[in-house]
Parts: structure tokens; C-alpha cells; sequence
């Protein structure tokens, strides 16, 4: 398989139609556990994602993953903004041109760390992380149909935050009440796994 633009620009597309197109259902899911703008945030810096997926397209891989990191840095906000940031920008510095299997699995780790760093977090805390890492050990598992099996990883992993109490950011505050509900982070992270996925389905 070759990341040529083709690829790149439908990543682009799938990630920002799944976010977009789930607004509703993340902003009821922070309205549950943290002040409700998450479906918003993400619809923002999707949107401007969207609106240069030609230019974005048309740059190799790490630069176009850089250059949407910077866009979600600048159009997300809240906490998410920074962090899903980090995710981009790290991804775009740790991939090659033309990545496999294990460059993938590397930079997914890399940028994971990245995240970690920037949020004080870790998985375990019922944040984005806890899709994160469970779809990077999938990854790192390796095997077959992994293209069916991350995104169904990324789901259970977002169900599994249900029962967790919040150890950061907003939903924290609430303590144990932040117990019962879906963390709106894991399950746009979760949106994105399936995205990618669908992407590469698509063009190889
Ligand atoms: P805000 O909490 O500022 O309103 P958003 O609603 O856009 O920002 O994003 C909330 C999500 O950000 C949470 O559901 C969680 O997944 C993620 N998050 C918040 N703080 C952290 C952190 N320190 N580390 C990792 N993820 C975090
Ligand atoms: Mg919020």
C-alpha cells in the first residue's frame, strides 16, 4: 500500500465526516459529564480540517498530519484541542512517508506518550487515553482483519470508561457521579480508530 494522496485525503475526509457528523452525540455525552461542548469543539476544528483537505492532500503524510494537528491546536479548544493536537502533530513528526504495520504501531506509541505528557494523564483515568492505548496494544498485537478488529477494540474500549470514575479534566469534578457515563473524548477517539480504518479499507 502507498500513502499517496488519494489515501491522505480520504483520511482526512473520514475522520472529519465521523467527528462532524456526530456532534449531537458528543455533545450530549459531555452535557452528561463535563460542560457540554465537546461535540462543538471538535465540529470547529474538523470543519477547517475539511476545508483544506485539497492542500492537505496534496503534502506527504507526516506533513499533513502536522499541519491538521496545528489546525485542531488552533480551532478545538478546551482540553481536547491541545491533546487531540498533540496526537496529530506527534503522529505527523514519528511516521515515514510511506508507513506499515509496525511504523504505524511506533508512532501511535510515540504519540500516546506525547498525549500523556501534554494532559498529566494516563490510561486508566476515563479520558481519551483509554481508547488510545487499548487500540495501540491491538495494534501491536498484530494478526489478521486488523482493519475490522481496531475499530471494534476502539468501541468496547469506549463502552469500558462507562463504569470508570474521572480522574482528569472536567468530569473529575464530579467525582463519583462522573460514574454511569460514556467519556466523551474516548468515544470521539473511538469515532476516529473506526474512521482510519474505513480509509484505508477503502484505498488498498
Ligand atoms: P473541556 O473538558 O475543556 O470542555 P472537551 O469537552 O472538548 O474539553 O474535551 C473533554 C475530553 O478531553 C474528555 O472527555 C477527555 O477524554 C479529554 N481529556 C480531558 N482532560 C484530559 C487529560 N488530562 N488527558 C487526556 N484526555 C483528557
Ligand atoms: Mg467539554
Amino acid at each position: 500500500m502507498t500513502f499517496d494522496d488519494a489515501l491522505t485525503k480520504a483520511l482526512i475526509e473520514r475522520v472529519a465526516q465521523a467527528v462532524i457528523s456526530h456532534t449531537e452525540e458528543l455533545t450530549a455525552l459531555d452535557q452528561a459529564i463535563g460542560d457540554g461542548d465537546h461535540g462543538i469543539n471538535m465540529k470547529r476544528g474538523f470543519e477547517a480540517v475539511l476545508a483544506e483537505a485539497e492542500t492537505l492532500a496534496a503534502k506527504p503524510l507526516p506533513e499533513a498530519l502536522k499541519a491538521a494537528g496545528m489546525q485542531l491546536v488552533m480551532k478545538v479548544g478546551g482540553a481536547s484541542g491541545p491533546l487531540y493536537g498533540t496526537l496529530f502533530l506527534s503522529l505527523g513528526k514519528a511516521l515515514p512517508e510511506a508507513p506499515g504495520l509496525a511504523d504505524a504501531e511506533q508512532a501511535l506509541g510515540a504519540a500516546i506518550a506525547a498525549v500523556m505528557a501534554r494532559g498529566k494523564s494516563r490510561p486508566g483515568q476515563k479520558t481519551m487515553l483509554d481508547v488510545l492505548a487499548p487500540v495501540h496494544q491491538a495494534l501491536a498485537a498484530g494478526g489478521e482483519d486488523l482493519l475490522t478488529r481496531l475499530p471494534e477494540a476502539a468501541d468496547a474500549a469506549a463502552q469500558a470508561t462507562v463504569p470508570m470514575q474521572a480522574e482528569k479534566g472536567r468530569a473529575s469534578f464530579l467525582g463519583e457521579r462522573s460514574v454511569g457515563h460514556m467519556d466523551p473524548g474516548a468515544r470521539s477517539s473511538a469515532l476516529m480508530v473506526r474512521a482510519v480504518c474505513q480509509a484505508i479499507g477503502e484505498c488498498r
